[in-house]
């Protein structure tokens, strides 16, 4: 049996550990782009300076030597053809598979601002080869530059650029900064301090034209509320879509929706032996899930039968400037809801709960994060607050079984 993954991030490294341990005997191989294991969670650091490419690696060194597994490295893999059950790589190797898991991840989108695409100092924050090009145009003297975006990515980007020393303005769609994650309270609280390490933020307001010089680069944006930016360069990041890169004409038909490939909760897709797993999916954009759908992924390619269940995509760590928050659920829940909201301030912590009907449907944790865990389980698993018979302190659940009186316990290992 070979197994083919191609990705070397969160979905498809664990999908290859998952399958080795199932498998002692199957041929594994890996593609990737990447010309490493690098978690994108952490390509901002490299950007400041605080990392090497070895620290960006969320697996250990010896991960592919030791679990026998053949890793194709700096290898984009342009075409597949589905019916011959053959890959094909750019340096022109033929790949053939039993099983294939396509595991992509996203990619960052543009918007559709004239004069941004065609320009050569505009960059998007997904790769490491990104990270290599904005740490480079950063380079010592005096640089400003403009991030397109104040969701997580943007942020990451722009406390990086921050620490290199770099002027650095946002601009956000939204009237707050982080407006998937926070509240007006919290986001100001992120805000102040971005603004005491020297940024400068536009909300509320959209980049409608970049202007180039002669050289075919952008040296200001033009903004929807009539100021103009001027910069020495452009980081975008204002959203990703499910990277289907391979899939060119001659990929054949992989079943998909407009923009990802669809899957069943087998993680299949309909083409046979062909299965999909992390953000290429669309199911959601967050490191845990990709990890979750890997190992239900190589669960099925190795024959079990598994099914993916947590769908529950709505919980988000952040740390900027040395402030800790937890968003977790629903946080700025619609005006026309019966929600209730409880808000406490204390000094630099925030938090605020959001019930409905004695259901917890959101909490938003800032500055303290403790009983996280609990929290996160109780708004995932819809239960009652007067049915909670404790309350315990973890602040990560994800490696702990939670029963329905919101009781945890550890889970049983999974059998090598
Ligand atoms: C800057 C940034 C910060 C983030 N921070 C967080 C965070 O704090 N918390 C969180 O939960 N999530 C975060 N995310 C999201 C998280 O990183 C993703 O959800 C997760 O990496 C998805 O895993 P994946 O396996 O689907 O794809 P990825 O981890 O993106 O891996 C995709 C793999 O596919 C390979 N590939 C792509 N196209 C081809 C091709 N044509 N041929 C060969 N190989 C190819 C790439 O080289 C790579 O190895 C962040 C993302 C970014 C970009």
């Amino acid at each position: 049996m070979h197994y083919v993954i191609l990705g070397a991030g969160a979905a498809g490294l664990k999908a290859a550990e998952r399958l080795r341990i199932l498998d002692q005997k199957g041929r594994i191989t890996v593609v990737a782009e990447d010309v490493s294991p690098v978690s994108r969670c952490l390509l901002h650091h490299y950007i400041a300076g605080a990392r090497a490419l070895d620290d960006l690696s969320f697996v250990p060194s010896y991960f592919f030597g030791e679990n026998n597994i053949r890793f194709i490295n700096k290898s984009a893999c342009p075409s597949i053809d589905f019916d011959q059950k053959v890959m094909r790589l750019h340096n022109g190797e033929r790949l053939r598979y039993d099983r294939l898991l396509i595991a992509t991840g996203a990619r960052a989108v543009l918007p559709p601002v004239p004069g941004l695409a065609q320009a050569g100092n505009v960059y998007t924050l997904r790769a490491f080869r990104d990270a290599e090009g904005i740490a480079e145009v950063c380079g010592t003297g005096d640089r400003t530059a403009v991030v397109i975006g104040a969701g997580l990515v943007g942020m990451d980007a722009a406390q990086a650029l921050l620490q290199r020393g770099v002027k650095v303005h946002v601009v956000e769609l939204a009237d707050r900064v982080l407006p998937l994650y926070l509240d007006a309270p919290a986001a100001r609280l992120y805000q102040t301090l971005f603004e005491q390490e020297g940024a400068a933020f536009h909300t509320g307001t959209a980049v409608t034209s970049a202007q180039q010089n002669g050289a075919g680069q952008v040296c200001s944006l033009v903004l929807a509320n009539g100021e103009t930016v001027p910069c020495d360069f452009v980081v975008v990041a204002s959203g990703a879509r499910p990277n289907l890169a391979f899939s060119s004409q001659k990929s054949g038909n992989i079943p998909r929706t407009s923009s990802a490939i669809e899957v069943d909760d087998h993680m299949r897709t309909s083409t046979p032996d062909v299965y999909a797993a992390g953000d290429v999916t669309g199911i959601s954009g967050i490191w845990p899930l990709a990890v979750k759908q890997g190992i239900v992924a190589a669960e099925n390619m190795a024959g079990k039968d598994s099914v993916y269940q947590d769908t529950f995509s709505k919980i988000n760590a952040l740390n900027f400037c040395g402030l800790p928050a937890l968003s977790i659920g629903e946080v700025n829940p619609p005006e026309d809801t019966d929600s209730a909201i409880e808000t406490l301030t204390s000094g630099a912590v925030y938090k605020k709960f959001v019930t409905e009907n004695g259901i917890l449907r959101g909490a938003l944790l800032v500055g303290d994060i403790a009983g996280g865990g609990f929290y996160a389980a109780m708004v995932k698993r819809g239960i009652p607050l007067k049915r909670a018979a404790q309350r315990w302190n973890e602040n990560f659940t994800d490696h702990f079984a939670v029963d329905e009186k919101a009781r945890y316990f550890y889970a049983e290992p999974t059998p090598r």
